[in-house]
């Protein structure tokens, strides 16, 4: 589903993905951990093209990325993307922002979209909450709405970076429940995260970042239990 081919990326002179290469099955459940600084956001950015490279190769769905005459628009209505800021409008209702791209890019009929907004609401738990502001919402709850709206574009992949990072203790478990959920549907997820209990529950594979480059791969309980390189072990350590 998702194919890295000697991915390089800088940011003027600053090296921040270092050939990366990396392929994600679909159905696959991928958590990417690592330092702050180094690249885990870029990484995923580059899946939906709201990050450039300038060298190697990256195909979403046999779709090159690389190739700079891909149709983003319909890219990006194949991925949804779920913030760590959520990143909500304001001034719409929490159906109202789950129902805005299946309007907007899908062309559904707005009867239409609120039924399947209402449907999307409802697997997450929100079913009682489609007419309320973000600002009457919990960040949990805005967090679960900003998942509905990425699921109601029906995508074939799922990408989060650091969905819980902004919360509330208190709020994590109800937004990790839901993304659990999705992983048991078969979806395509790549997840940054330091949710160590997430990784070991249902990821398939954990990849270790530093400093721009892939460190180590494997799966949750080899990295977490008995990590190979002293930097992946440095900082387990740390998010003990
Ligand atoms: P992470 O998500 O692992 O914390 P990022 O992918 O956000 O890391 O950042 C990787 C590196 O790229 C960091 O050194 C960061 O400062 C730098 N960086 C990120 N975004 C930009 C940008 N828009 N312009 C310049 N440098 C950036
Ligand atoms: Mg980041």
């Amino acid at each position: 589903m998702i194919q890295f081919k000697g991915v390089n990326k800088w940011f003027g002179k600053l090296h921040v993905l270092k050939d990366i290469d990396l392929n994600v099955a679909a159905g696959e459940v991928v958590v990417i951990c690592g330092p702050s600084g180094s690249g885990k956001s870029t990484l995923i950015r580059c899946i939906n093209r709201l990050e450039k490279f300038q060298k190697g190769e990256l195909f979403v769905d046999g779709t090159p990325l690389h190739d700079h005459s891909t149709n983003l628009t319909k890219l990006r209505a194949e991925i949804g993307f779920v913030f760590q800021q959520f990143h909500l409008y304001p001034h719409m209702t929490a159906l109202q922002n789950v129902v805005l791209a299946p309007i907007n890019v899908r062309k559904l009929k707005r009867a239409a979209a609120e039924e399947l907004g209402r449907e999307k609401l409802a697997r997450v738990g929100l079913a009682d909450k489609a007419d309320s502001y973000p600002s009457q919402l919990s960040g949990g709850q805005q967090q679960r709405v900003a998942i509905a709206r990425g699921l109601a574009m029906a995508p074939k992949i799922m990408l989060f970076d650091e969905p819980t990072s902004a919360l509330d203790p208190e709020m994590i478990g109800e937004v990790l429940d839901v993304m659990v959920k999705l992983t048991s549907e078969g979806m395509t997820m790549c997840v940054v995260t330091h949710e160590m209990g997430f990784a070991r529950q249902v990821a398939h594979r954990v990849i270790f970042m530093d400093d721009g480059s892939l460190v180590e791969t494997g799966n949750p309980h080899d990295f977490f239990d008995s990590p190979q390189t002293d930097r992946a072990a440095q900082f387990i350590s740390k998010i003990l």
